[in-house]
């Protein structure tokens, strides 16, 4: 067998093409690319860039850190923000329902400095912050997930209140939704378009300044989803995962994909290896690329940051700039003390295009 005579010097540069290691530029300046980043800790890291409420969580973060918090303090506390918010379909009150209308919300809790400790929920109905739910199964049972009726009999137990989670908003969308479904049934559909804030997710990912990490994932799932329907978001390793001695990931998206790559467990084991969190996060949207030839018809994105401060994120999917019509990658916003700012991320693949999204099957 002929073996490739490895040098110094082309096994650094193998390194840098796979991503393991990032070119040096100038003197001790690291090269920056989209969705990478280093920061003086502490650091909050979310996957949301909606206008609405993107500050608003970070900042919520920060404070409870600045007022001596723990991370999963701080972590709950800005995915509450987003999940009392009735203006975003995608995370809690004002989410958009399932296909019978009704919501299912789905969420998850990991704390570095417990020992790695997690907890979950799935398909809980009528509670509008479930992320607090899935801590309080992480610190106050043995388990780690409860679904369904059982989730809601212990959220009731500790004191939190039923309500109903279905806005008017929320309601006409799926109204609009059934009535498009089928040319073949009875309902018509109106003239009007529903416009909808911009949504997706939540995960945050919070890097106190001893280095502690914690992280939450709280989600509708997909809107209109079958009945009973549970994505990636409460699966620990796959919406979340937090490893207090590497780093944490989360991921959003087509979260069958995300549970079928263990996505979050494996950019955090890929930055144990030594990966930077952007090409853990670009190694895990490539890797789910690889599994549909090249072609997925979904989007997934993930983002990632180390113990020392490094962040990254990727998307399977960019789209498209409004001004300069070029591809870029989904956002993500950050806080640290130099306060809120949303980046770019990087995206591997252009958006869909419209016969890609008319191929699939379940639209
Ligand atoms: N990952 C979520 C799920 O599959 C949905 C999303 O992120 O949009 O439930």
């Amino acid at each position: 067998m002929i073996r490739d005579k490895i040098t110094r010097r082309n096994f650094v540069v193998s390194l840098m093409k796979t991503g393991v290691i990032l070119p040096i530029i100038g003197k001790g300046g690291m090269e920056r690319r989209l969705g990478q980043g280093r920061t003086k800790l502490p650091l909050i890291m979310t996957s949301k860039t909606n206008p609405a409420v993107k500050e608003q969580i970070t900042a919520t973060a920060w404070e409870v850190l600045q007022k001596g918090g723990t991370p999963m303090d701080a972590a709950e506390k800005a995915t509450n923000v987003s999940e009392i918010d009735p203006r975003d379909p995608t995370v809690g009150y004002g989410g958009d329902p399932n296909e019978e209308g009704f919501l299912q919300l789905d969420a998850s809790a990991m704390d570095g400095s417990d020992h790695n400790n997690a907890g979950a929920v799935a398909a809980l109905e009528n509670i509008k912050t479930p992320c607090s739910v899935a801590r309080l199964v992480m610190e106050r049972t043995d388990h780690l997930m409860l679904v369904g009726k059982g989730a809601l009999q212990f959220a009731k137990m500790h004191g939190f209140k039923e309500e109903n989670l279905l806005t008017e908003e929320a309601r006409r969308h799926w109204v609009e939704w059934k009535e498009n479904l089928s040319n073949r049934d009875y309902y018509i559909s109106p003239r009007k378009k529903h416009k909808l804030e911009e949504g997706g997710t939540i995960n945050v990912l919070v890097l106190d300044e001893k280095g502690d990490i914690a992280g939450v994932t709280s989600t509708v799932g997909h809107h209109f989803k079958i009945v009973g329907r549970v994505g990636d978001s409460p699966i620990i390793g796959a919406g979340l995962y937090v490893d207090n001695d590497v780093g944490a990931a989360g991921a959003t998206g087509h979260g069958a994909e995300a549970i079928k790559v263990c996505a979050s467990f494996l950019a955090v084991e890929k930055m144990r290896e030594g990966y930077s969190p952007q090409s853990a996060c670009r190694y895990v949207c490539q890797r789910v690329i690889d599994r549909h030839g090249g072609k997925p018809l979904f989007g997934l994105k993930i983002v990632a940051l180390t113990k020392n401060g490094d962040y990254g994120c990727c998307s399977i999917r960019g789209k498209i700039h409004k001004e300069t019509g070029k591809v870029i990658g989904l956002g993500f916003s950050v806080h640290d003390a130099n306060g809120h700012r949303t980046e770019a991320g990087e995206a591997i693949l252009p958006p869909m295009t419209e016969e890609e999204r008319k191929s699939i099957p379940w639209r």
